[in-house]
This record gives structure tokens, sequence and C-alpha cells, in this order.
């Protein structure tokens, strides 16, 4: 039996320092991660990158906020009554289970929106026992997937389960930093935590990832999208609700201009977002034909969200992953912090005369999951067993590879000169063991190029400029290095 890719992926994570399930001395805990050396440095710059698309590009602030935040945040927020999975505890052995999970194990498709009352009466007309030892479970009950903690003594607070509320919250300060006029995009990257009952899909259903979100304020009534056209003439992958309803399962590719007139969004800048997420995956490397958008039907939308599109990678073991959403918001958050704090978030628009409470559009993506898509998408086996990871020059762990022919001396003495030379790079200096060897290991953890000090540099001052992916050598004087370098490793461009 082949290999699946998946499994190939995550042996080589482990073995090559990218990464693996966290706490394995005290047996593991699902749903945590730790990245190495090399799923480190990849990660941060996924994100970097994910900067450059997503706050640089547009003038967007980005702010840095409190993982924890007190009660009153999540009540506002809605997430203390509504951040929920349906849950079934057994009577005897006290085992708990997702319901859906459960239910979807013996066939039932569980309904994302049901009820507990919905979910009993499924449980009671398939007679559901516990798998565990087989007795009568509990009736569904409400599972908080927000951990608690508390902050002090005795004040209950939440660790954040988006970073979102820590942009609401300090809405008034940020739109007088955006000089008080909208449109306002504000952004962050940091950790987010979810407490899954028993995440059961590896590194893609964690209980703490990263997220990276803007959250983009508008005035509703002047909502007509970012000024320049060109993302109007783009063409994306879409599934809709409506076709869904009607059975269909493949996207549509369709223009987003035309997609506008068919009002398939509720506004304009969800499918700006749209766009430039395409334009982000393509710099990931992610193949046309491996993603798609998917607007939520509505028993599946987020409590805060009237129109949600996701963002969905095929991959191997896991089918189509969400990988990003696209909520609108609309002033859910900023009306709730109102509610419950009693301050104005209300801002006064001089154009229409109107005092409004801005309304929102929240690109979110999961860092991690990237990470493990670009990883998948890259990774190459060829037949005599070659592995590389082809990834972005400009996403890969270290910059170039720089190697001594040979490990003597003079040869190494050479090779560090050609390093100091490079010293704006990230490098993988390395003067241990066989030179075929040394180029495996760099393939495998996606290194673009490799500059190889060789009998010839000792002539003409060159040195040899492998390419990762071709395996390619040619040869190139020491003093263009750095500029031919530079040229290759530059990142993509959002294309609006
Ligand atoms: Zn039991």
């Amino acid at each position: 039996m082949t290999k699946k890719k998946s499994d190939i992926l995550v042996e080589l994570a482990k073995r090559r320092g990218i990464f693996w399930p966290s706490y394995e001395i005290y047996g593991g805990v699902k749903g945590l991660l730790t990245l190495g050396n090399v799923g480190f440095e990849i990660k941060r710059r996924l994100e970097n990158l994910w900067i450059k698309y997503f706050v640089y590009s547009r003038n967007f602030q980005i702010i840095e906020s409190p993982v924890i935040g007190p009660r009153p945040v999540y009540v506002a927020s809605g997430h203390e009554s509504q951040f929920t999975d349906k849950a079934l505890k057994c009577g005897k052995c006290g085992s708990v289970f997702r319901a859906d999970h459960l239910l979807a194990e013996i066939g039932v498709n569980v309904p994302e929106g049901a009820s507990t009352e919905h979910i009993d009466e499924l449980v009671t007309r398939n007679m559901v026992k516990c798998p565990n030892c087989g007795e009568n479970l509990s009736k569904a009950f409400q599972w908080l997937l927000m951990f608690k903690t508390e902050i002090g003594v005795g004040d209950l607070g939440y660790l954040r389960p988006e970073t979102a509320q820590g942009i609401f919250t300090e809405f008034r300060r940020l739109y007088v930093h955006g000089r008080s006029s909208l449109p306002l995009g504000i952004a962050q990257v940091g950790k987010v935590f979810r407490n899954e009952i028993s995440p059961r899909q590896g590194p893609i259903r964690l209980r703490e990832f990263t997220i990276m979100e803007v959250e983009f304020f508008f005035d509703p009534d002047t909502n007509t999208g970012p000024s320049e056209e060109r993302y109007l003439e783009e063409t994306i992958p879409i599934l809709t609700a409506e076709d869904q309803e009607k059975g269909i399962s493949e996207p549509r590719k369709v223009k987003v201009g035309e997609a506008i007139k068919e009002n398939i969004f509720s506004n304009n800048w969800i499918p700006f977002f749209l766009v430039l997420t395409k334009s982000f995956l393509e710099a990931l490397w992610i193949p046309d034909g491996a993603y798609r958008f998917r607007e939520k039907l509505p028993n599946e939308r987020a409590h805060y969200a009237k129109q949600l599109f996701d963002c969905e990678v095929f991959l191997d073991s896991w089918g189509w992953t969400e990988v990003a959403g696209f909520a609108y918001r609309t002033d859910y958050d900023l009306s709730g912090h109102m509610r419950v704090s009693g301050e104005d978030m209300s801002v006064f628009v001089s154009s229409t005369n109107k005092k409004i409470v801005p309304h929102v559009v929240e690109p979110s993506f999961g860092a991690e999951r990237l990470l493990y898509a670009l990883l998948e998408y890259g990774l190459r086996i060829e037949e005599d067993g070659r592995t590389y990871l082809s990834i972005p020059p400009y996403l890969s762990p270290f910059d170039v590879s720089v190697f001594p022919l040979l490990s003597k001396p003079e040869f190494i003495a050479k090779a560090k000169e050609v390093a100091a030379i490079l010293d704006c790079f990230k490098l993988n200096f390395d003067d241990s063991g066989s030179i075929g060897r040394r180029y495996a290991r760099a393939d495998e953890i996606g290194i673009p190029f490799a500059v190889t000090i060789d009998h010839q540099t000792f002539s003409d001052n060159t040195v040899t400029l492998r390419f990762r992916d071709t395996k390619e050598q040619k040869r190139i004087s020491i003093t263009s290095l750095p500029l031919e370098l530079s040229r290759l490793l530059s990142p993509s461009k959002p294309i609006v």
C-alpha cells in the first residue's frame, strides 16, 4: 500500500523539526502542537507575507492585544452563550462526547445549528449508547469552547477564541488613530484558544493556534467597495449557499464584477478580500483548483455573522478544509459592547451628517492550517525516493545553504568568507558529511538554493548556485551572489 501524503508529511515534520505533537513525555495532549526550528521560521515568514498582503498593502493598522479577557467582553460578544458544541456524557464511565461526531459515527447527520432537544430526539430514536461502556448517555448539553481562567483572585476570565474582541473593545482609540474616518482596517496576528472536546484531525484541529485577522470597519450607507476597480475583473471559484441548496457541490468560476451584479455578496468588501486571498494563495503556490470560496449555509454560520464565506483548501487526508473565513459581522460586536459596557461606540459621518455604528467585514486566517496546506502542496516525492519541499523561496526556513564541497580547512575557510558576504541572508551553513547528503537534507526542508565552494572557486572566485526543485547548477561569481539571491528571494506582490 502506498503511504498517504499526509502520513509522509507528518513523519517528515517530526524528523526534520517542522512540527510534532506536544507533551509526548506525558502521553501527549490532543490539539496542541510544538513547532521546531524549521516550522517556526516557515510560519513566521508566512505571517509576515500575510501582513504584507493584508495590512501593509492597504495601509491598515496592526495591533497586539491581550490573550486573556475579562468575562464581560465575552458576554457582550455572545461567545459565552453561543460559542458551544453540543455534548453528551456517559452516566456510568463519565466519558464526554461531541454529539454530532458520535451520531455521525453511526451514520446520522446532525445539522450544524441543531438544538439540544433535537439531539436528544436523535439519540433516543437511534438508541445511541456510550461507545466505551455501552451505558445510557445524558441529555445533550452545551459545551463551552472557551478556556476559563481566573484573573487575580476570583474574577472569571477567558482565553480569547478570536483576536477580534481585542480590536472591538479598543475601537474608539483605534478610530482616532485612524484619523477618525471610515473605512478603517485593524489587523491582529496572535494565538487563540478553543477547548475542543476531542480534536481528532491531528495538526488540522488545534486547541491553541494562530489567527491572522482584519476587522474592517465601514459605513453601511456608503458601501461602495474599494475605489480601485481591478478586483472586479478577477475570476474566483465560488460555491454559493443557493447553489448548495440546489444540490450543486462544484464551485463556479465567476468574474467578481458579474457576481456583484448577481447580488451574491452582502457588501462589496467581501469580494475584494476574496480576490486578495486568491492572490495570497497563489503566493503560497496553492494551485488553481485546490481552493474554493464556499458560502456557509444559514445554519452553519457563526452567531455574529450575517453572511460568511469560507476559503477551503483541498487536503489529502481531510478533504475540503477551512483555512480562512470572511464574515460580515454587521454592527453586532460594537453594539454588543455598547450595551454591556455602556460606552458609546458610534461615530459621526460628516458626508452624510449621520451618527452610525460602523459595520464590519472580517477576513480571518488560520496560520497553522495554511502552513500545513503550504507543506502538503509543496511536498514532492520522486520515484527514486528523493523527497523535497517545493515551497516559495521567500517562505523557506533558510534563504540559502552554503556548503564547502569538501570538509578540508581551506574549503571551510573559503566557505566562511562567502558566508560573511551573504550575512544579510538567513544561511544554512553545513560542512559535515557528503555533499549529496547535505543537498538532500536541505531539499527536504525546502531550502531553495545552495551555494557550493569547489575546486574552481580557488582559481576564478566563482561558486556553484544550485536550485532545489530542478537540481540544476550554474556558476556564478561570488561578487554577484548577493544581488542574484535578493532577486530570487523577493516575495510576490498582491494583485489588487
Ligand atoms: Zn460510558
